[in-house]
C-alpha cells in the first residue's frame, strides 16, 4: 500500500536536517473529525513535503496537499465533489508563542515532544481549506431532496385538507 511509506509520526527537525522528503497518501476514512463534516469518507489525501532549515534556523516544510472531497450541499444536502489543492509552507514550532515569532508565510504546526502526527496534521490543513458553505451548481441539485429541505415545516399535502376543497364541500350544503 501507498501509505506504507508515510510514518505516523515524524520529527520535522530530523527531517529538516537531512533535508528529507515525505510523500504519500493517506485514507480520508481514517479523519474522524473531517468525515463527519463530509458527505462521504471515500478518497484519499496526497501530500508531499520537501523539509529544509530555512535561514534563520527554522525548521521547516513546503510542498502539496490534494484530495478531491465529498461536500454537503447546503439546498440539497447531496454530496457535492470539491477539488482541494493547497501548496504547504508549514513552520515547526514548540509553542503557541514561538508560533507567533513565525512569519505570516508560514503555517505553524506545533511539535509535541519534538514530532508532530502526520495524520492529525493532514486532516487539520484540511479542514482549514473546505469552503464555509457549498452548493451544486445551479439545477445540479437533487430536485425531491430540495422539495423536502425547503418544505420541512409544512406537513404532507395528503395530511393537511386543502382550503379550497374544504370551502367547496361547504357551498355544496
Ligand atoms: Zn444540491
Amino acid at each position: 500500500m501507498l501509505n506504507d511509506t508515510l510514518p505516523k509520526y515524524f520529527d520535522p527537525r530530523k527531517y529538516a536536517s537531512h533535508e528529507s522528503a515525505l510523500d504519500g497518501c493517506l485514507p480520508l476514512n481514517q479523519f474522524k473529525e473531517l468525515c463527519a463534516i463530509l458527505a462521504s469518507d471515500e478518497g484519499n489525501a496526497f501530500i508531499h513535503l520537501d523539509f529544509r532549515v530555512d535561514e534563520d534556523r527554522r525548521y521547516i516544510a513546503t510542498g502539496s496537499l490534494t484530495a478531491q472531497v465529498q461536500v454537503v450541499c447546503q439546498r440539497c444536502m447531496g454530496a457535492v465533489p470539491y477539488d482541494l489543492a493547497l501548496d504547504l509552507s508549514l513552520g515547526f514550532v514548540y509553542d503557541e508563542d514561538h508560533a507567533k515569532n513565525l512569519p505570516s508565510h508560514y503555517d505553524p504546526v506545533v511539535m509535541t515532544d519534538g514530532e508532530v502526527i502526520l495524520a492529525d496534521m493532514v486532516e487539520q490543513e484540511i479542514i482549514l481549506a473546505l469552503p464555509i458553505v457549498a452548493y451544486h451548481e445551479e439545477s445540479g441539485c437533487n430536485p425531491t431532496a430540495v422539495k423536502y429541505a425547503s418544505s420541512t415545516d409544512d406537513a404532507p399535502d395528503d395530511e393537511k385538507p386543502n382550503p379550497f376543497s374544504i370551502l367547496a364541500q361547504l357551498k355544496a350544503k
